[in-house]
């Protein structure tokens, strides 16, 4: 939240049908250069921690104004707040582990984008993520399971006619999710867990586009810009993915 936004729109009535299409591009790609420059910050160690006042909270009692949702990993080393050197009232956060999605989780998406009218939506993953290793651990027994054999190629695999529809109706909710993820990860020849984070951060972005009619809508009208993203911990910068 910019100073300059705070003052423009303090009530929080900004109807989405007046803003133009380009204006709310540029407002997304301003935001998400704002929250790379404070990812900036936190990585060189040097964060500002902006809008954690009690000015802040005080004025934040009867109304929010975020520029952004984020759905990102339970993880406890990836909090949205910090990593992006970010304050009150600056994100919405939504956060299940291997960042899959639901219905609650798309409810509360759809939310931030109709009702708090973000114009920028951050789908995040993370290096080392246990939810991608559970899920890639658990779709290798289901193939061992079903080929009978425990060194199981790509090809025995591929050979397995209805792998997908195992995968989709997998009891395991990390193996339905992300184990599909993985699954076409390795299809494409991407063996490597950063490269599963990476095609689970765009496998969940056209997931959720398919089921949410809010978010189709919000995009054919330029009201919604998302971008998928990968926080690495060891250099605690966030990558930015390009599909
Ligand atoms: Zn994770």
């Amino acid at each position: 939240m910019s100073a300059d936004q705070f003052e423009q729109n303090p009530d929080n009535t900004v109807n989405p049908d007046d803003a133009d299409g380009a204006q709310r591009e540029s407002t997304a790609n301003s935001t998400w250069s704002r929250l790379l420059a404070g990812n900036r910050r936190f990585a060189e160690g040097k964060p500002e921690h902006p809008w954690q006042d009690t000015t802040t909270r005080e004025s934040l009692i009867d109304r929010q104004n975020p520029d952004a949702a984020v759905l990102s990993c339970s993880d406890s080393r990836v909090p949205p707040e910090i990593i992006f050197d970010a304050g009150l009232g600056d994100l919405f956060t939504v956060r299940t582990a291997g960042q899959v999605l639901d219905d609650a989780v798309i409810a509360s998406l759809e939310y931030a984008v109709s009702k708090l009218h973000v114009s920028l939506l951050v789908i995040l993953g993370h290096e080392g993520c246990g939810a991608i290793d559970m899920a890639a651990r658990e779709l290798d027994e289901m193939i061992e399971a079903t080929t009978h054999d425990p060194a199981s190629s790509l090809e025995a695999a591929e050979a397995i006619d209805d792998l997908d529809e195992r995968i989709a109706e997998a009891e395991s909710i990390m193996l339905r999710t992300v184990g599909m993820s993985v699954w076409q990860a390795r299809q494409a020849e991407l063996d490597a867990h950063e490269d599963f984070e990476r095609v689970h951060v765009a496998h969940t972005i056209e997931e959720l586009v398919t089921r949410s009619e809010v978010i189709q809508d919000a995009l054919a009208h330029d009201k919604l810009m998302i971008v998928g993203a990968r926080y690495q911990l060891t250099t605690g910068k966030v990558e930015v993915l390009s599909f």
